[in-house]
């Protein structure tokens, strides 16, 4: 029976192995660094292509319990003025919605649906991938380091295929390209939480503005469901800074007041959604550079590879990293499926995928979508009455729809249904 080791229980890794068992593998194990998986994080907004996969898994109605549909996105100008308004999900004609949800609420259906469907044995926390060393037959001897009391220590294993997902810094990808270095960085700062909010005031629209040098993404991520009507909002903030300190850079986690960056943002008033407002009601802020990954020209190497932001990590633009991720998973599954020998299988999955990740790579740096803010800004630095005048609808369009078909993720090619459908054979 294949043996397939996957490095990294994230969304990429998690969804991977769903894939694999769907495509009829049995014998999967994911090692995942951090001991136990819990709901920690901010939100992620999940694009309808995606959705489209989490649906052919069987598991859109458990992620739908933990999300919001995504209706609308609205870009402003820092002054307040709209810039354009576009629906989104089954409003913009897709067969399948998009979903605003907490990371961790998604991170977790999918481990437990990990766990009941290959079993428990096969998600194993506490174990970090070390590095590896090739062998003449094309796989891959993994060099493991158990981090948890009782077991503590070193172990190798030789499984029949690697696939690495344990994202942007990942292990498996430094040793397939020794010398790569640290994922470069673009002089932005992000930071990022969670709010607590009174439905009433913060609305049900996904909100993306600024201009030039600062922006704020905001959106609601679940129902009203507390103290009587608050729901969880999402907020993300972007600024240039001059350095980043070491610290920053090498956690993407790392706390910091608000009290930091509130007053960059004073005064910041979108339709009646208050960005200091948000902000204030927030617990803890996060703080990391704003980093990316250079396109690889191989993601596989006999029989390993990569899958999600270890493959072809993106700036957080135009809600791709974790759709991607999800998409990269299936079209793996299905590679697996139609190829008995995994070194093909991996260079097919990578034909299909890596042409389009580097594009989406690429296009995230040229800001994707979000570049509409800037061009407002650009032509109307004070601000407009009348759209039209600044950026003409036809624009607007060409903008949306260009990026859209970068990555396949228009409603005409995403509705054609899932091309990674139940392919499963004999259990393998
Ligand atoms: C501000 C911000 C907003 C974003 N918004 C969106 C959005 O709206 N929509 C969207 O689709 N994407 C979004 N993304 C991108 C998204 O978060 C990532 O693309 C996605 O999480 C990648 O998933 P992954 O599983 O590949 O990597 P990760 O989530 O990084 O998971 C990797 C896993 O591997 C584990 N690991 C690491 N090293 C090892 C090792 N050596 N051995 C074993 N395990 C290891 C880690 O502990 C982790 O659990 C956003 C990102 C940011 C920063």
């Amino acid at each position: 029976m294949t043996h397939i080791m996957i490095a990294g229980g994230g969304i990429a890794g998690l969804t991977t192995a769903l894939s694999l068992h769907a495509a009829g593998f049995e014998r999967i194990t994911v090692v995942e660094t951090v001991q136990d998986i819990r709901p920690v994080g901010a939100g992620l907004n999940i694009m309808p292509n995606a959705v489209r996969e989490l649906d052919a898994l069987g598991l859109l109605d458990q992620v739908e319990e933990h999300s919001v549909r995504t209706r609308e996105l609205r870009y402003y100008h820092r002054s307040g003025a709209l810039i354009s308004c576009e629906p989104r999900g089954l409003g913009a004609g897709y067969h399948w919605p998009q979903l605003s949800v907490p990371r961790g609420g998604l991170q977790l259906v999918l481990a437990d649906a990990v766990r009941t469907r290959l079993g428990r044995a096969a998600l194993v926390g506490g174990v970090k991938v070390t590095g590896l060393d090739p062998l003449p037959d094309g796989r891959a001897r993994v060099q493991l380091e158990h981090r948890d009391g009782a077991r503590r220590g070193k172990a190798s294993l030789e499984p029949d295929a690697l696939i690495g997902a344990d994202g942007i810094r990942s292990t498996v990808r430094a040793a397939l390209n020794p010398g790569e270095g640290e994922p470069p960085w673009n002089g932005m700062l992000v930071w990022r939480g969670v709010s607590w909010m009174p439905a009433q005031q913060i609305g049900t629209f996904m909100f993306i503005a600024g201009d030039d040098r600062r922006k704020a993404v905001v959106y609601p991520m679940t129902m009203p469901t507390r103290n009587g009507g608050e729901v969880l909002v999402n907020w993300a903030l972007a600024m240039p800074a001059d350095s980043v300190d070491d610290a920053t850079r090498g956690d993407w986690n790392r706390p910091v007041p608000v009290t930091k960056f509130l007053h960059h943002y004073e005064g910041w008033d979108f339709d009646g959604v208050s960005v200091p407002e948000v902000l204030k009601a927030a617990d803890t802020a996060y703080e990391y550079p704003m980093v990316d990954r250079e396109p690889l020209e191989r993601w596989s190497h006999g029989r390993t590879t990569l899958v999600g932001d270890a493959a072809h990590a993106m700036y957080p633009i135009g809600s791709n990293g974790a759709t991607q991720s999800i998409v990269d998973a299936r079209a793996l599954g299905h590679a697996m499926a139609l190829h008995p020998d995994p070194a093909e299988a991996f260079a097919a999955y990578e034909a299909e995928r890596r042409p389009a990740m580097t594009e989406l790579q690429r296009a995230n740096r040229q800001l994707g979508p979000e570049v509409v803010i800037n061009l407002a800004h650009e032509r109307a630095p004070r601000g407009f009455t009348d759209i039209d005048q600044v950026i003409p609808r036809s624009e607007l369009d060409e903008i949306a729809s260009r990026y859209a078909a970068t990555g396949a993720f228009d409603p005409q090619s995403v509705n054609q249904g899932s091309p990674y459908g139940p392919a499963v054979r004999s259990r393998r």
